[in-house]
């Protein structure tokens, strides 16, 4: 961690895959940029699959999320070349697609809609009959019934691309300080962040990106906190002998409960994942474990010879409505970027690219309007 400037146009508070995308995209227009974090590794990112699934991610009457991760995926081929340009680090994007399974004929009917939604939408999916899928990934079970294909629905390494962006923004000037921080108010708004060991520093602006611990951020206004709470997931990471099993993220829902297998091209696998309301307890739960294992070995096989090499535990930011929460605070200086819930990976390259707009004398792009903290204000003062 570099030496604390005393004063930055801008502070971000947290290192996650969101507070270093900022951070670097803010650095680029020729920000003076300080990004604070407690620790590099305890973010939501370590445990994250890496899906860049917006079809696949579909519910309805999500359309404003829809319309967000679509614009980010179209951005992300360019965000990660550019990464990887500048610091030599591969992210692991890869055009793979996704494959949704079905279990049952009541599963497939459930694609079917999502399909038919999906074209209305004017996106691309198709329905695969059994057969199809065999010959689209013959490692799976034999017997399903189908499943729906997003070619569109991708995958990076989170991990990989972390790394890639807090390297980026090394190369423009961005200073790290390790330090949990809280926001410091002075006249009616933010001048700055105070850490744990009582240090200041000053900022033009100050944007909270802590992921799922944005909700608490010291220093603000109750009433101006962001509705984000900790979605606790674990996911698990095997490793198959040989070569891949998989060419496509497989994701299935088996009786009644959802997994989703995601091929590395080093020949790893990534299982997940639990959804637990189970604030911020990081211990790993076995019945959790047990089961993403269950359920995907019945979609795999194989799985059952797979080495487990690890299982990791994060915490997404969820919020009451699903979307982000992104833009002016009510605060005057601090600008919020949190409450990314299951997507985060994906909505890190339109996030960064907002936010750095908001920080270089812009506006939010239409497409992050929805995301504007005030909504959930409106909604509690009703
Ligand atoms: C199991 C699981 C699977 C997922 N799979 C996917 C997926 O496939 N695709 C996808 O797009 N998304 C996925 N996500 C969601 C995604 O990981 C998150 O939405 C994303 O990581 C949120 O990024 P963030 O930077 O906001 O928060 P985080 O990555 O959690 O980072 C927050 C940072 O803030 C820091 N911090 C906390 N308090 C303070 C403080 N007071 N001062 C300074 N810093 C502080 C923390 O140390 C941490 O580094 C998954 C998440 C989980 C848990």
């Amino acid at each position: 961690m570099g030496d604390q400037p005393e004063t930055s146009d801008v502070i971000v508070l947290g290192g996650g895959v969101i507070g270093a995308a900022v951070a670097w995209r803010s650095a680029q227009r020729g920000l003076r940029v300080t990004l604070v974090d407690p620790q590099t590794d305890a973010g939501a990112w370590r445990a994250a699959a890496g899906m860049l699934a917006p079809l696949s991610e579909l519910h309805y009457c999500e359309t404003g999320l829809l319309r967000l991760s679509l614009e980010s995926l179209e951005r992300f081929p360019g965000f990660v070349s550019e990464l990887t340009e500048l610091t030599g680090v591969a992210t692991g994007f890869r055009r793979c697609g996704t494959v949704t399974v079905g279990w049952d004929g009541a599963d497939l009917a459930g694609l079917r809609d999502v399909q038919a939604f999906a074209q209305q939408l004017g996106l691309d999916a198709s329905m695969v009959t059994g057969r199809e899928l065999r010959s689209l990934e013959p490692a799976l079970a034999t017997g399903l019934p189908g499943g729906l294909l997003a070619e569109n629905d991708h995958q990076v390494d989170p991990r990989l691309l972390h790394q890639a962006l807090l390297a980026a923004g090394a190369l423009e000037g961005v200073v790290q300080v390790r330090g949990t921080a809280e926001v410091v108010a002075r006249g009616g708004r933010a001048a700055g962040v105070r850490l744990s060991d009582g240090t200041q520093l000053g900022a033009g602006t100050v944007v909270a990106a802590m992921g799922a611990w944005t909700g608490g951020v010291g220093g603000v206004p109750r009433d101006l906190l962001p509705a984000v709470r900790p979605v606790k997931g674990q996911t698990l990471r095997l490793r198959l002998p040989g070569a891949p099993r998989l060419s496509r993220v497989v994701r299935g829902v088996v009786r009644g409960s959802a997994v989703y297998l995601v091929p590395r091209a080093d020949g790893r696998l990534v299982v997940g994942a639990s959804s637990e309301e189970a604030g911020y307890d990081a211990s790993i739960r076995a019945g959790a474990v047990y089961e993403s294992l269950r359920d995907a070995q019945t979609l795999l096989p194989e799985l059952g010879e797979a080495v487990l090499e690890e299982v990791a535990v994060g915490f997404r930011p969820g919020t009451p409505d699903n979307l982000p929460i992104v833009g002016p605070s009510g605060l005057d200086g601090l600008l919020l970027a949190s409450g990314h819930y299951r997507n985060g990976i994906l909505l890190s390259a339109i996030t960064a690219d907002g936010v750095a707009d908001v920080l270089s004398g812009g506006s939010l792009p239409d497409v992050l309007e929805p995301c504007a903290p005030g909504r959930l204000r409106q909604v509690a003062s009703a």
